[in-house]
């Protein structure tokens, strides 16, 4: 402790990486000193919420704590967050990854470090390799096991948590079985890191890039996907039972009325064929020329276009009518 009860600063501290999320960082300074995460949070004056939970909480009195144990700046510390406390329910509580992402920070003899972008339900594909995010452990098989991302010998490594050994990350990932018949090619892959990104901005408030329908000042691009989500779950009668974060839970005066479904509460497949859907209902229709094809009515042939109009007809009766607003609402700023 130094002077006046404020840690003291640190010796050895890892440099994030630009697109590194808060808790990564934190994971690796741990790291450093055999700790984890949720200590050494602990120990700069984060309550106990463990360390995964501070990305998209913002606490100005830690973050001083931490910049002066770091020697970062408190802006770049504030910068790895991915998310705000009330859009909470988009941030992913099980870690996801790009295989190839992963690979090559290894071959730079680098460790396992989370993007950002990873930690949110707005992104299901890695944008630079154009495959959907990986989140069962090579090894073990096994979801939110913390696999890949495990401190041990002054580093984070990519152990298996639960077998306890090295993940061998150099073969193919299995083959990334997307819901529909929907596949990923160029066209649909632009489509849908232009909606990522913008999902990504309106997460942390910033401003959107591209144009998408129904987007207002007061009807953000997170809530029309949070309702094309909720329609889609319903369609295909799939509606996991809520389990949103205790945090969240606790700052909500009803949290059964504040809690909406979104695709960081999926598996990573069925999320992202969700964000494909949206990419192309919610975009300038023009742009796709009936390129994209799918197969709604689950024939294992994608032969039908794409199109909001054929979104809407596969819709449950239900929910056709609240579909048919979204894709024709105007194009929002
Ligand atoms: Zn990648
Ligand atoms: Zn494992």
């Amino acid at each position: 402790m130094g002077k006046e009860g404020a840690p003291s600063s640190l010796p050895l501290v890892p440099f994030p990486h630009r697109a590194e999320a808060f808790s990564s960082w934190l994971s690796r300074l741990a790291a450093r000193y055999d700790l984890h995460a949720d200590h050494l949070a602990l120990h700069a004056g984060y309550p106990l919420r463990g360390a995964r939970e501070l990305d998209c909480y913002l606490l100005p009195q830690a973050d001083c704590a931490l910049a002066l144990m770091t020697g970062l700046s408190q802006r770049s510390i504030r910068t790895m967050r991915c998310g705000m406390p009330q859009r909470r329910l988009w941030v992913r509580d099980h870690h996801v990854w790009c295989r190839e992402c992963v690979r090559e920070a290894l071959l730079e003899g680098d460790e396992p470090w989370e993007r950002r972008s990873w930690r949110t339900g707005a992104t299901v594909t890695c944008e630079r390799h154009r495959r959907v995010l990986e989140e069962a452990c090579p090894r073990c098989n096994k979801i939110g096991k913390g696999c890949l991302f495990l401190s041990d010998k002054g580093r984070v490594q990519p152990l298996c948590a639960v077998k306890g050994d090295k993940i061998n990350l150099w073969g193919d990932a299995l083959d990334d079985q997307l819901p529909w018949g929907l596949t990923i090619d160029r066209t649909i892959s632009r489509c849908v890191n232009a909606l990522s990104i913008d999902l990504c901005r309106s997460l942390v408030g910033q401003t959107l890039r591209a144009q998408w329908r129904g987007v207002s000042r007061e009807r953000r691009l997170t809530t029309i996907i949070e309702e094309l989500t909720l329609i889609t779950l319903i369609t295909i009668d799939y509606l996991p039972r809520p389990q949103p974060p205790l945090y969240w839970m606790l700052e909500q005066s009803d949290w059964k009325a504040a809690f909406h479904y979104t695709p960081a509460m999926l598996p990573t497949s069925l999320a992202t064929g969700i964000i494909m859907l949206a990419s192309v209902v919610l975009s300038d229709h023009q742009f796709f020329e009936d390129r994209v094809f799918w197969d709604p009515s689950e024939c294992q042939v994608a032969c039908e276009p794409l199109t909001p109009e054929t979104y809407v007809m596969w819709l449950h009766p239900k929910v056709r009518s609240w579909g048919r607003q979204i894709i024709s609402a105007p194009f929002g700023v």
